[in-house]
C-alpha cells in the first residue's frame, strides 16, 4: 500500500481453481466499483484474467500450482493481506491440493475473512467494516512459541 492510501483500504487476495475461474470473474465484474478501491493480488492465471476483463491493476504472484497460493499463505503470515476469496474447486482432486488445505489453514491461524463461494463473498465485500479501519485480533500464540520441547535423545 502506498503511503497516502486510506487507512480503511484493504489487500484483498483473489484466488480461483480453473472450474471457478468464470464464477470468480463474474462476481468481480459485479464488484467491479467496490473492488477497485482496494488493493488486489492474485495466484498468475486469476491475476491475467481479473486484468484482461476488469481492466484493474493486480499484483500478480505465481500460479498456484507453482506456488502462488503458498506466496499468498506468507503474504497472510506477513500481515499483507486483509481479506481472501479463494474459489477453490469441490468436485476436483488438484495436484496442488497441499497448497490449498495450508492457504486456508493459514487464513484461521492469522484470523483473515476468507469467502470461498460467491455467497460469502458477496457478505464480506458489502460489509460496512470494509470501508472503515479494522484492527484484526491477532490470536494470542505465545503460549506455542514458548512450549517446552524435549531435548533430543540419542538413539542407539
Ligand atoms: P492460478 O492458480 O490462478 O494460477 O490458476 C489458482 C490455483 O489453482 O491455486
Amino acid at each position: 500500500m502506498n503511503e497516502s492510501a486510506p487507512l480503511w483500504r484493504k489487500k484483498i487476495a483473489l484466488v480461483a481453481h480453473d472450474n471457478k475461474k468464470r464464477d470468480l470473474v463474474a462476481w468481480a465484474k459485479f464488484n467491479h466499483d467496490l473492488l477497485a478501491q482496494h488493493e488486489l493480488y492474485a495466484t498468475g492465471t486469476t491475476g491475467n484474467l481479473l486484468e484482461e476483463e476488469l481492466e484493474l491493476t493486480v499484483t500478480k504472484l505465481q500460479s498456484g500450482p507453482l506456488g502462488g497460493d503458498q506466496q499468498i499463505g506468507a503474504k497472510i503470515a506477513e500481515g499483507e493481506i486483509d481479506f481472501l476469496i479463494f474459489f477453490w474447486d469441490p468436485l476436483e482432486p488438484l495436484p496442488h491440493d497441499p497448497d490449498v488445505k495450508a492457504l486456508l489453514r493459514i487464513a484461521v491461524v492469522w484470523n483473515i475473512p476468507v469467502a470461498c463461494n460467491r455467497t460469502s463473498a458477496d457478505y464480506i465485500i458489502s460489509s460496512p467494516l470494509m470501508n472503515e479501519p479494522y484492527e484484526r485480533i491477532l490470536p494470542d500464540y505465545a503460549a506455542h512459541l514458548k512450549r517446552p520441547i524435549a531435548a533430543n535423545k540419542e538413539t542407539t
